[in-house]
């Protein structure tokens, strides 16, 4: 496998990423900027604008300045442009897959998929919203109330460094279906990929100021977003202890947020299961996107009796994952996104060494010198008061615990705080049903790993999260409902002050 950055190093990388803010791509209104690396050489390659509050009030200023025009145009008329966006989106697969590689560390062959996927969110909500109705709702001869949708306004998108396109067409796609103009602050650590959306929404048609993208450290520029009075509604995703912070911050102005936050997703793998199946599943699961993936199965629960093959299987397999340069194709896990998130698995696996049985992985592969790698890690026998059970490593790293029956299996997967996404395998219809209804969690797939339908609802329960995003959920989210009540026959009023 080929280790040398330099001849991945994608062709004219920028030095610069700047705002853009009206339809011009600027700098901070104070200068300030902050260095952005690569998570191989984890040496800066380029700058990016600094945002702070002055930044972002240009940009709320030019998202409200465009909200009229945009809001009132046909969904029809909306939704041509959105499939322009998609087209525009994937005529740019191999350019947007090389920056998102070089930037974030994700295996080449996983960031191509992120394209697709990031052109297809357009495309569905294009759909939705030429096939949306509103809900009327008739009272006999006397009375049809019906709801008239508006969209809600300026939209605050803040969104987290793993698959950071991708996530952001995710806001993107149904926040302008519906009507809203928006500010986005992608995160900081990887900004270079959004620095394509002026050309692809220039490209589309999309009009100045509808799309206003904010450059810069969360606690300055994300909170200057929050805080914005000119802001009505937040969309983030992030970390829970972010998340919590800032729904606190948004209630002084009662925002509308949605928050999709952390997770540690069970999985639950019964005796009857497929075990060769579920074997595949667990491996991706957990180790594609470097593991860096809100909905990873992070904690694999297995039934005694399949428990010892099981766990030495996935140790097998997790030691012939190939961990290796982003953009080599043959690369399976690539680079942690940055050196302090580096830090921060490398100790968790520190702590599990102490907590549990390391059965593979726990070290950088001896390959690869330099750059955030670490070997696919699995822990055996975790308690489950273990930290590394607990908490969310969002690295390549597995908890694996046993359980005797159903009710064990249940509990122990409700054991943490979190609840996001879960997993059953079993070959018994009732009790793949019964495990997925028991499970606190916003999502469950019986036998598969995280397979989506864009029409679902997307979202967690304690804390994972707020609200759910998906489908008809999006559209609900980023628009306000009036209900207008008419009377067709006499209103029987009582006379007051009559007689
Ligand atoms: P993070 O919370 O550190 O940052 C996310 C974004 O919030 C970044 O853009 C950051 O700049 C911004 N931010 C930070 N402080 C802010 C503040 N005070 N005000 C406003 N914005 C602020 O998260 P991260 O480390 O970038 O992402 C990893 C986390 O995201 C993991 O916990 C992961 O599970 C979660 N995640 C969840 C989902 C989901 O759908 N549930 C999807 C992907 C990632």
């Amino acid at each position: 496998m080929s280790t040398n950055l330099a001849a991945h190093r994608p062709a004219d990388l920028p030095a610069e990423i700047r705002h853009w803010i009206g339809g011009e791509l600027l700098d901070s209104a104070d200068g300030r900027t902050f260095p952005v690396c690569d998570p191989v050489s984890n040496s800066s390659y380029a700058t990016a604008a600094a945002g702070g509050r002055d930044d972002v009030d240009r940009a709320v200023t030019a998202a409200a300045t465009a909200f009229p025009a945009w809001s009132k145009l046909g969904n029809r008329e909306r939704a041509r442009i959105l499939y322009r966006i998609a087209d525009a989106v994937e005529a740019r697969e191999e350019r947007l897959a090389a920056l998102e590689t070089f930037d974030s560390g994700l295996p080449i062959t996983q960031a191509r998929g992120q394209a697709r996927r990031a052109a297809e969110n357009f495309r569905y909500f294009a759909d939705v919203i030429v096939a949306l109705g509103e809900e009327a709702f008739r009272a006999g001869d006397q009375q049809i109330n019906y709801v008239v949708r508006s969209p809600i306004g300026v939209a605050g998108l803040i969104t987290p460094w793993n698959t950071p396109f991708m996530l952001e067409s995710w806001k993107l796609a149904p926040a302008l279906a519906s009507g809203c103009t928006l500010v986005l602050k992608p995160a900081e650590w990887t900004p270079l990929s959004a620095s394509l959306w002026p050309e692809i929404l220039d490209e589309a048609g999309v009009p100045s100021g509808v799309v206003n993208i904010v450059h810069g450290i969360g606690e300055e520029a994300g909170q200057a977003l929050v805080d914005h009075p000119g802001v009505p509604l937040i969309s983030f995703t992030g970390s829970t202890d972010t998340g919590r912070h800032i729904v606190r911050s948004s209630a002084t102005h009662l925002k509308t947020t949605s928050m999709e936050l952390g997770g540690k997703s069970p999985v639950v793998l019964f005796a009857d299961a497929d075990l060769d199946a579920a074997l595949d599943s667990v491996v991706f699961g957990v180790f594609s996107l470097n593991g860096e993936r809100c909905t990873a199965g992070s904690r694999v629960l297995v039934e005694r009796p399949v428990y010892e093959e099981f766990t030495r299987r996935l140790a097998e397999r997790a030691e012939r994952v190939k961990v290796g340069l982003p953009a080599d194709p043959a690369t399976e896990v690539g680079a942690l996104v940055h050196p302090e998130h580096y830090a921060r698995v490398l100790k968790y696996v520190e702590i599990g060494r102490q907590e549990a049985r390391l059965v593979a992985g726990g070290a950088r592969p001896a390959h690869l010198p330099e750059g955030n790698y670490l070997r696919p890690t699995v822990f055996a026998d975790v308690p489950r008061d273990a930290r590394i059970f607990q908490e969310e490593i969002f690295g390549p790293v597995v908890a694996v615990a046993p359980f005797d029956d159903e009710a064990e299996a249940v509990e122990l997967a409700n054991a943490t705080e979190y609840g996001l996404a879960a997993y059953v395998w079993t070959s018994d219809l009732k009790r793949g049903h019964r495990v997925a209804h028991a499970v606190d969690s916003g999502m469950v797939w019986i036998n598969s790993h995280n397979v989506r339908d864009l029409r679902t609802p997307f979202g967690g329960v304690k804390s994972s999260g707020l609200g759910r995003e998906g489908g008809a959920h999006s559209i609900d989210f980023y628009t306000e409902s009036k209900i207008v009540h008419v009377m067709l026959g006499e209103a029987h009023t009582p006379r007051f002050g009559a007689s």
